[in-house]
């Protein structure tokens, strides 16, 4: 094969390195391979719309430090279901340092946190006053079935997981019990502080005209039906009778659990039992990988 010259070939190089990155064809936006992680900074504010009542409550091991020296959700694969369900290496090879009451610093095992998992849209009001949905840049296969098929680069509306713990969900959860669903209307949500003092002000805004019917048929209802439509709305995929939002969020933490992310991010060595303090890379922050035995070892020699 001949070597590509002149400025043809850049063009062709370009084109080329071009579709190999979208080679991650995603069937709709709430595809869990790209479902946006969305966060708030103290003193943001952002508008969304959760689209499924079905939030998956899960302890994981959120923002935890790589071997990169940055940090990746990981699934405590003890909470998983099934093939993925094992030994959490987390729980049993890492640490982090805490203060206790009288300010001295220990180190404790690295504990899986409360989580709970749900999906949003992103809005925000346009120049005209006008509540609409935030949109990116997505390659999105023309026909969801085929997955070796064509794509398509279109904007499609922002779907995001939203991860929080307690703080956060404690009021969504207090309008669900009144309204008895969180799809029938747009939230504001911000967040106020830091770190153990952060809060989140939730605010409901007014019922979307579309859904109010929905809302009284749901007071006589087991499952939410407002949910269908909204799927539909945003061209998520339903497979029978399953919320397909509660499908992709338990995709998501899977994807999170697997041997391979595993060994991706973290330090396992081979076997993937040990890791070895000393060869984890020195970072910022609270936490740190060891070894446990050897840390025990090295701290608490026998005598
Ligand atoms: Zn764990």
């Amino acid at each position: 094969m001949a070597y590509g010259t002149g400025f043809g070939a850049v063009q062709e190089v370009m084109d080329r390195a071009r579709s190999s990155q979208s080679v991650a064809k995603v069937a709709h936006p709430a595809d869990p391979r790209v479902l946006w992680n969305l966060g708030w900074k103290n003193g943001e504010t952002k508008l969304v719309r959760f689209l499924s009542d079905a939030v998956l409550a899960i302890p994981m091991h959120a923002y935890t430090p790589t071997k990169d020296g940055g940090h990746k959700d990981f699934a405590c694969t003890l909470e998983l279901q099934g093939d993925l369900q094992r030994p959490c290496w987390i729980c049993e090879n890492m640490t982090k340092k805490v203060k206790t009451r009288n300010g001295d610093l220990i180190e404790v095992p690295l504990k899986p946190t409360p989580k709970v998992l749900g999906v949003v849209v992103v809005r925000e009001e346009d120049e005209k006053g006008n509540v609409v949905d935030v949109t990116r840049e997505l390659d999105i296969l023309v026909d969801p079935n085929e997955p070796d098929g064509a794509t398509e680069t279109s904007d499609v509306p922002l779907i995001a997981l939203v991860n929080q713990g307690q703080n956060f969900w404690r009021q969504v959860n207090g309008y669900y019990s009144s309204f008895r669903t969180t799809l029938d209307r747009d939230y504001s949500i911000s967040r106020k502080g830091d770190r153990l003092d952060t809060e989140y002000i939730v605010i409901p805004q007014d019922v979307d005209d579309d859904y109010i019917s929905f809302r009284k048929a749901e007071r006589d209802q087991v499952a939410p039906i407002a949910g269908p439509a909204l799927w539909d709305q945003y061209g998520i995929v339903r497979h029978g009778d399953e919320d397909p939002i509660l499908e992709i969020v338990i995709k998501w933490i899977e994807a999170k659990g697997t041997k391979e992310w595993f060994e991706r991010w973290l330090p396992i060595t081979s076997g993937g039992v040990t890791a070895v303090a000393d060869e984890a890379p020195a970072r910022a922050g609270t936490s740190k990988f060891s070894g446990l035995k050897d840390r025990i070892a090295r701290d608490y020699p026998k005598e």
